[in-house]
C-alpha cells in the first residue's frame, strides 16, 4: 500500500508516541511507524520507572533542562492522562567523606540544574524514611518518584490516536528515499510519502540517521538487567533507594514499583546486539549481592521475574558521553528531526522533548490548531470497575471483563504481552503459570486468531510451536 501523511515519526515508544500526541493537537495528518507489535516491546518498557529530579546530569546540558521540566509536569500529567504516579522521594546513600563531597556537589549541581526540594540527611532521618536502609547519612530528592511506565507509554500513544494519529504496528522501516523535498520510506510491503520524517527510533536511531543521510553518529548500547521481587516487599521499600552516583552511571538500585513490586538493578554493560534481553544467571547474584550492600531484604525465594533494558548512549571518538541531541540538520535535510542517544533520563523528560520538537515542526510548518483536540485518558480499568468479578488471574486479582477490554485496545495490540502490560495479569508470583491459556485463549476466540498465530511480544515470540496431533478434521 502507499500512504500519504504531512508528517510520520519513526518509534512508537514514549518519546514518538510523545511526539505524535503533541502533533495531534494541530490539524496535520500524523503517521507513527513502530516495528513491534507494541509501543512498550524496547527500551520504554524495560527501565527503573524513576521520574528523576534532574539533579545527575551536567549543567546546561537537555538531559537536565528537560528531565527537570518533565518531573515538574509529571503529576499534571498523570492525572490528564490516567497512569499511576506517586511523588514518592528518592535517597542517595553515603558513608564515606569522598560519598559526602560527591552528593554536596550533586546537589549543588542540581539546584543550578533547576531541580528543587534536594537535601542532605542525617542516618537518623535516612532511617526513618527508609526503615531498614544500610548507610550513615544520604541526599534525599523529595520530588522524585515512580510511575507506571507501560501505562504511561500506552495511554501517551492512545491519546494520540484517539485524536487522529494513525499507528502502523509490525512496521520496520528498511529505507528512506528523498524525492521533490518529499520523504518515501519503505516498512515491510508499505511505503509512507511524508513531507516531515521525525527519527524517534531508540536503539535504532543511528540506522534511521543514516538512512536520511545523516551519517556519522556513534551509538553504543549499555544493557541494564534486573530482578523483579515479589509484592510483599513492596511495603518494606517506601522510596527508592542508591548509591551514590558517577556522573554517567546510578549504580544498582532498589526501587519500589507503583503495583507494590520492587525491582533490584540495573548493572551496565556495553554491548553491539540491541535485541538480545537475556539475563544470565550470574548477572543475577551479582544484582542479589551488590543491591544487599544498601538494602537487607533481597533473598532468592523472593525473585519473581528478571528482565533487562539497553541504553542507546550516543558517544564521541574518545569514549565520552554526549547529551541528547535533537537536531533538523538545514545542510541535509530540512524536513527531518533527529533525535539521537534518547537514553535515561529519557522516560522523565519524554513529554518536555515532544514539545521541542513540536516547535522545531510548527515554527516552519503552516499548521492549524484543533479545536477538539482532547488530551485526556481515562484511568485503567481495574477489579473495583468489573461488573462481573470472574477472575482470570489470581494473583493480581485481573477479572475477565479487564482482560476483554484490553484485548480490544485502541491500538489494536494482540499479544500476550500487551495484555499483560494493560492489566497487570500474569505479573505476579505466578508469572502466567495459572493464567496463561486462559488468556490466550480469549485472545483467540475475541481476535479470531489461531492458537499458534498468538504471540507472547517481538516476532518469533510464538507461544505454541503447533499441533502435537491432529484430530482427523474434527
Ligand atoms: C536500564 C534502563 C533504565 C532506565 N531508567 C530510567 C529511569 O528510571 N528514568 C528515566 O527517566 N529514564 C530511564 N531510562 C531511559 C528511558 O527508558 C528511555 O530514555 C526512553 O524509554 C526512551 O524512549 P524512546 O521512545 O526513545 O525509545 P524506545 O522505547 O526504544 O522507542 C523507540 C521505538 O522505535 C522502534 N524502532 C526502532 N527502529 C525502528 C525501525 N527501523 N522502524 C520502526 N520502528 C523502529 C522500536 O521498536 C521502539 O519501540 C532507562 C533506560 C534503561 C535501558
Amino acid at each position: 500500500m502507499h500512504y500519504r501523511f504531512d508528517i510520520v515519526i519513526i518509534g512508537g515508544g514514549v518519546v514518538g508516541s510523545s511526539i505524535a500526541r503533541e502533533l495531534s493537537r494541530t490539524t496535520a495528518s500524523v503517521a507513527v511507524l513502530e516495528r513491534n507489535p507494541d509501543v512498550v516491546d524496547e527500551t520504554s518498557g524495560r527501565n527503573s520507572a524513576v521520574v528523576h529530579g534532574g539533579f545527575a546530569y551536567d549543567r546546561g546540558s537537555l538531559k537536565a533542562k528537560l528531565c527537570v521540566e518533565g518531573n515538574r509536569m509529571m503529576g499534571a500529567l498523570s492525572e490528564e492522562l490516567g497512569f499511576p504516579f506517586v511523588r514518592c522521594g528518592k535517597v542517595l546513600v553515603g558513608n564515606t567523606d569522598e560519598d559526602l563531597r560527591t552528593l554536596e556537589n550533586t546537589i549543588k549541581q542540581g539546584y543550578d540544574n533547576g531541580a528543587s526540594g534536594l537535601s542532605l540527611i542525617d542516618s537518623a532521618k535516612l532511617h526513618e524514611l527508609v526503615p531498614a536502609v544500610i548507610g550513615s547519612f544520604a541526599m534525599f530528592s523529595e520530588n522524585s518518584g515512580i510511575l507506571d511506565p507501560f501505562l504511561y507509554t500506552i495511554h501517551i500513544a492512545e491519546n494520540a490516536h484517539e485524536n487522529g494519529v494513525e499507528y502502523f504496528l509490525s512496521h520496520e522501516v528498511s529505507s528512506i528515499a528523498k524525492k521533490d523535498g518529499r520523504h518515501f520510506i519503505s516498512a515491510g510491503d508499505d511505503t509512507f510519502e511524508a513531507d516531515w520524517v521525525v527519527n524517534a527510533a531508540g536503539l535504532g536511531a543511528k540506522a534511521i540517521s543514516d538512512m536520511l543521510g545523516i551519517e556519522g553518529y556513534k551509538v553504543i548500547g549499555s544493557k541494564g538487567n534486573y530482578l523483579v521481587l515479589d509484592k510483599t516487599l513492596g511495603p518494606l521499600l517506601p522510596m527508592p533507594v542508591y548509591p551514590v552516583p558517577s556522573n554517567t552511571y546510578m549504580g544498582i538500585h532498589v526501587t519500589p514499583t507503583v503495583d507494590g513490586n520492587v525491582t533490584v538493578g540495573p548493572d551496565a554493560i556495553n554491548t553491539d546486539d540491541f535485541s538480545y534481553y537475556g539475563v544470565p544467571a550470574d548477572k543475577m547474584e551479582y544484582l542479589r549481592e551488590s543491591a544487599s550492600s544498601l538494602w537487607p531484604h533481597i533473598n532468592k525465594k523472593d525473585v519473581i521475574r528478571t528482565f533487562s533494558g539497553i541504553l542507546p548512549k550516543w558517544v564521541d571518538d574518545n569514549g565520552k558521553i554526549q547529551d541528547f541531541r535533537i537536531e533538523i540538520r538545514d545542510d541535509i535535510d530540512s524536513m527531518a528531526v533527529n533525535l539521537i542517544g534518547i537514553e535515561s533520563p529519557g522516560l522523565t523528560a519524554a513529554v518536555p522533548i515532544s514539545r521541542m520538537v513540536f516547535s522545531m515542526i510548527t515554527e516552519r510548518g503552516q499548521f492549524q490548531m484543533k479545536t477538539d483536540w482532547n488530551g485526556h485518558h481515562d484511568k485503567p480499568f481495574r477489579f473495583s470497575d468489573a461488573d462481573d468479578k470472574t477472575l482470570i488471574c489470581s494473583c493480581e486479582n485481573v477479572t475477565e471483563e479487564e482482560i476483554v477490554r484490553a484485548i480490544h485496545n485502541p491500538l489494536g495490540v494482540h499479544t500476550l504481552s500487551g495484555i499483560k502490560y494493560r492489566t497487570r495479569a500474569m505479573m505476579g508470583r505466578c508469572q502466567s503459570g495459572f493464567c496463561h491459556m486462559k488468556i490466550e485463549h480469549l485472545i483467540e476466540r475475541k481476535c479470531g486468531i489461531r492458537a499458534e498465530d498468538v504471540r507472547y511480544m517481538r516476532p518469533g515470540s510464538w507461544v505454541l510451536a503447533g499441533k502435537m496431533r491432529e484430530c482427523n478434521g474434527k
